[in-house]
């Protein structure tokens, strides 16, 4: 079975977090087995995006979301640093700015959605409003609650307009995500991504997955589908996602558009530059020698 079959959230279903095993790794086994298929779904994804650029006509959003120490950051740089950067952007969803928090909650969402022809990673993204808001009871019940309609409207939206949208949770244990911080003090090159939030957030676990169960439930949809992805591997994480955007994007239609110049007579132009190129030289090498 495929990956997208498999992980995808079939829309109108409870999401219940628990019943999904967070170290699944499928028939591959091993790092080392699964770590071609990786780089061929990569090898796919650049071809495809190469397309996507030159077609013009479509887009791809890719939102990720996750618990802290899930490996958003590490799909990023695994899957997405292959691709060209023209035509390619990822940006990070933080604690929004007093403009951005005086704008309604899709409106930073929606200035950083892909145009036509290119792929935009979310590393967090408008889910935000309807989790960590949630949790931490930023906003109202009465406010956050009527979100869930907004952003399937928004999603609808962009999809009318061309832009193929897929959200992956990346699904980890609280024990891995212990290990994980653990890893981080004991690298000191690591120390940077240690947050003052972590083990706060981390006691908020219960309430964070009853918002993910909600989110996912609420809003995956044949338009923008949630996949949940066992994410305790890192290399088994690579490999579903990456399988999912390729084969997402394999089927989007793209090719290398049509010309809209007439090749035979730019093909004649040519010739003739060639030919001047060859023969100018030396016409021009007798008019210099007649001025001397
Ligand atoms: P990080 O992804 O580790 O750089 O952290 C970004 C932080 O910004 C996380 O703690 C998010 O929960 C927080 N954040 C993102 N969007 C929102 C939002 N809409 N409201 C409040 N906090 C947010
Ligand atoms: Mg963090």
């Amino acid at each position: 079975m495929g990956f997208r079959k498999k992980f995808e959230v079939e829309p109108g279903t409870k999401v219940r977090l628990s019943k999904i095993d967070a170290s699944y790794t499928g028939k591959h086994d091993t790092h080392e087995k699964a770590l071609p298929d990786v780089q061929a779904n990569v090898e796919r994804m650049c071809k495809l995006q190469y397309l996507l650029y030159a077609d013009g006509n479509q887009s791809l959003l890719v939102v990720l979301q996750a618990l802290d120490a899930a490996g958003k950051d590490g799909v990023i740089r695994h899957l997405f640093s292959g691709m060209n950067p023209q035509g390619t952007s990822v940006f990070g969803f933080k604690q929004p700015s007093k403009f951005e928090a005086a704008h309604d909650f899709l409106w930073r969402a929606h200035v950083r959605a892909p145009s036509k022809g290119e792929v935009v990673v979310f590393n967090r993204s408008h889910y935000e409003d309807v989790l960590v808001v949630r949790v931490h009871k930023l906003v109202p019940h009465s406010t956050w609650s009527k979100r869930y309609d907004l952003i399937n409207d928004f999603e609808t939206m962009l999809s009318r307009n061309g832009t193929t949208i897929l959200k992956f949770f990346l699904h980890i244990s609280p024990e891995e995500q212990l290990a994980r911080f653990k890893q981080r003090l004991e690298d000191p090159s690591r120390h940077w991504k240690i947050s003052e939030s972590d083990y706060s957030e981390r006691e908020l676990w219960p309430q964070y997955v009853d918002a993910y169960e909600d989110a996912m439930a609420l809003t995956s949809t044949k338009r923008a589908p949630w996949y949940i992805i066992p994410s305790n591997h890192k290399w088994f994480r690579n490999l579903a996602i990456s399988q999912i955007i390729a084969d997402t994007m394999d089927e989007m239609g793209l090719k290398v558009p049509p010309t809209h110049v007439d090749i035979a007579a730019i093909r004649r132009k040519y010739h003739v530059a060639e030919l001047e190129q060859k023969h100018g030289g030396k016409r021009r090498a007798k008019e210099f020698a007649k001025v001397a």
